[in-house]
């Protein structure tokens, strides 16, 4: 069998692969708990499930328009206004099937092979892969080692006459960092300088804590929406909870979204038009689902924060958004790809290896899931690498005793 070249290039998603993992030796009985999976756990908010169940029931499934039904495009453009301060046209709005074929279509749009885009460590796993299925070349910007927020100066300095854009995802996956407003002004400010686009992927912006708030990119130019280098990229599968809706999209210029859209057209054409309903019911309706979200997530914060300062010789760094931390382990080992086995094999837990968002020597551990599965998962990956922790464990029903340390 052939495979080609560019195929050989891509890995699959490795939050994916060991999600699957965990399924399937749930399935098998195992009493797995995860850590790695990166959806919240609540059910689908009542009015996207009203909503989809109208069209539903109207049985006229066909395709929609491939950028979105008239209808999202116009929640999107309320969102828009409310969120980011800016009227946009129903030119500038395209839906697809998440925001990770948003930023697929905008990397396919804008990047020429050997073309470069910058991205910030500790960086989403998926962002370096989808550069390279536009024949680009991802280079990655490292923050000083203890900190998960890169340097305006060292930025610049990997920016060059091959790139095209740079991706700041603020909250981040996977450190749960907030990207200061200095920060972003300055980003902004040197992309529209430099005429690079500047992504903005916002999926996390509502989850942020301790009464601060992620300022939009877009607040931070001046420019109109079609000079602007900024694109802001969102969806309904973080703040809504709504992973399985597959809807995400973009805010961007005209000629941009219309080039996103031929090729959009000619892959998946529009998502499912139930999936939009169920979108645009959750855009238009109780928006109380995101702040229960939002505090769910900030009290699974305090608490996983709570059980890791008892883990010695590990370093945390407080996460201010998002459902994820990125404690560093390098007091354990080097290799966070066989950490996290270790871990799955020892202690049934699974955790996603540092390594695959440019963060050798890190677990990033979601804190999605519930409370007592935070406080088990902990407790076990403890027993397994601390040896101030109990020796003896029950795992499920096993009474487990360590011998390797
Ligand atoms: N961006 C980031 C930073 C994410 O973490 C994710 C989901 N893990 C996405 C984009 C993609 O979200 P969607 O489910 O809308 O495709």
């Amino acid at each position: 069998m052939s495979i080609s070249q560019l195929a050989r290039t891509i890995s699959a998603s490795s939050t994916l692969v060991l999600n699957e993992k965990a399924r399937i030796l749930r399935e098998k009985g195992e009493p797995v708990i995860s850590l790695g999976i990166g959806e919240p756990k609540n059910k689908t908010p009542i009015t996207a499930l009203l909503s989809a169940a109208a069209k539903l029931s109207e049985g006229n499934i066909k395709y929609t328009p491939s950028d979105g039904t008239p209808s999202l495009k116009k929640a999107i453009i309320r969102y828009t206004e409310e969120n980011y301060q800016r009227l946009v046209a129903p030119e500038n709005v395209i839906v697809s099937a998440g925001a990770k074929q948003s930023i697929t279509n905008i990397i396919l749009s804008i990047v020429n092979p050997q073309d470069e885009v910058v991205l910030l460590a500790p960086y989403w796993v998926s962002y370096p892969e989808i550069v390279k299925l536009a024949y680009g070349i991802p280079v990655v910007v490292v923050p000083e080692d203890g900190t998960f927020k890169p340097r305006m100066e060292d930025i610049e300095r990997a920016v060059g006459s091959y790139t095209q854009a740079i991706i700041v995802n603020s909250p981040n996956n996977p450190s749960g960092a907030v990207y200061s407003e200095e920060f972003i002004a300055d980003i902004v400010d040197f992309c529209e300088r430099k005429k690079i686009y500047l992504i903005a992927d916002d999926i996390y912006h509502k989850l942020v804590f301790d009464g601060n708030q992620a300022r939009p990119a877009y607040e931070f130019t001046h420019k109109d929406i079609e000079s602007t280098m900024v694109i802001a990229v969102n969806g309904v599968s973080k703040s809504y909870g709504m992973t399985g809706f597959r809807i995400g999209w973009t805010i961007a210029n005209r000629k941009l979204v219309e080039v996103m859209n031929n090729i959009q057209s000619q892959t998946t054409s529009g998502t499912s038009v139930l999936l939009q309903a169920g979108a645009e019911g959750a855009l238009t309706g109780m928006q109380s689902v995101v702040e229960s979200l939002r505090l769910t997530f900030e009290n699974n914060r305090n608490v996983i924060m709570q059980e890791l300062r008892s883990f010695n010789d590990i370093k945390v760094i407080k996460p201010e958004g998002a459902f994820y931390c990125l404690p560093d382990f390098r007091a354990y080992s080097n290799d966070s790809v066989e950490l996290s086995k270790f871990i799955l094999n020892k202690a049934l837990v699974v955790t996603i290896p540092g390594k695959d968002f440019g963060m050798e020597g890190h677990l990033r551990l979601s804190f999605a899931g519930s409370i007592k599965d935070i406080m088990t998962a902990i407790e076990r990956i403890k027993w397994t690498l601390d040896l101030n922790s109990p020796n003896e464990i029950y795992i499920g029903d096993r009474k487990l005793i360590r011998d390797w340390l």
